[in-house]
């Protein structure tokens, strides 16, 4: 099962679909630098290799490079997931910096597998499911060519929605030329997190949609080894999150659960909480089984 932690609630795009269960949180929450390393190590020594690190944005936190070095020094292969704008500038929210600058040289020496969202193949069809008031699409671009300068592995994480589906040829042909990325990630919209359930009807697509999308991609990028389908179905109970509470869940996708838009974590497959010495050993047990779906 795959470990993802989230180092930080910031994030500066609000998106209209955002899946992070960190908006169910209590504002501010965060895991200290200190407890978040002392579980990874003893983790490591269970047999756990492979974090994936997300948020909010986790490029956000302040001290993510010292962080991401501490993580990386015990061993772990680290994916990072990140909207990626503060590798080419500093992010104020009303007139305060919410992100400095980040060097995409050291992001791309600690950094396994750096995922950046591209949803579209214009800023506008980028901007139905994120919102900014800057030109989403050729940030994005500038971001993968900074990473790549420094030979970052870069994975495209693209969301399929309801708004995006007729950009799908252009999207692919865009993807394309970026010949330099290591993967092109495609998910089928979950209704996950506060705003993904709230706003799910503007955005949620149905199986066979995906599969029709996810057949003109391979019209256009045939047989290429680079691309992932996401299906919602497969990601049911596949990871582990461990949330800025310390929380350590397991998703379970029950429509039942999705139908009720207060969502509680205590109702989910809540394992224990990393701020509890004694729940590691039990959190690790359920991080080693390969798929908890039998
Ligand atoms: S979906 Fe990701 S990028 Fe968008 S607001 Fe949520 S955390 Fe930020």
């Amino acid at each position: 099962m795959h470990l993802n932690i989230f180092v930080s609630q910031k994030c500066f795009l609000y998106c209209k679909g955002c899946y992070s269960f960190s908006r169910i949180e209590k504002c501010g929450q965060f895991i200290s630098t200190k407890t978040l390393v002392s579980f990874l190590k003893f983790a490591y020594n269970k047999g756990i290799n492979k974090v994936t690190l997300c948020g909010g944005d986790p490029l956000t936190r302040k001290d993510i490079i010292e962080l991401l070095k501490q993580i990386k020094s015990i061993g772990y292969l680290i994916s990072l997931d990140t909207v990626g704008t503060s590798i080419i500038k500093s992010i104020k929210n009303n007139g305060e910096v919410i992100a400095e600058k980040t060097p995409a040289k050291e992001i791309a020496q600690l950094v396994d597998n750096i995922g950046i969202p591209i949803d579209g193949s214009t800023s506008e069809i980028f901007k139905l499911f994120r919102q900014s008031n800057s030109d989403l699409l050729s940030e994005q671009l500038k971001i993968c060519e900074e990473l790549h300068k420094y030979g970052a592995n870069i994975c495209i994480n693209t969301v399929a929605h309801k708004g995006n589906l007729c950009d799908v040829y252009n999207l692919s042909s865009l993807i394309k030329k970026l010949d330099y990325i290591q993967k092109w990630q495609i998910f089928q919209y979950a209704p996950l997190g506060k705003y993904g359930i709230l706003n799910r009807e503007m955005f949620e697509i149905t199986e066979n949609e995906f599969n029709n999308y996810k057949s003109k991609v391979l019209k256009v990028l045939k047989d290429n080894d680079k691309i992932q389908f996401k299906d919602f179905k497969e990601r049911n109970k596949a990871y582990m999150l461990i949330d800025n509470s310390g929380n350590a869940w397991i998703p379970v996708y029950d429509e039942k659960l999705f139908s009720d838009k207060n969502i509680k974590i205590e109702e989910r497959k809540l394992i224990g909480n990393i701020n509890n010495v004694d729940d590691w050993e039990k959190i690790c047990n359920c991080l080693r089984k390969e798929d908890d779906r039998k």
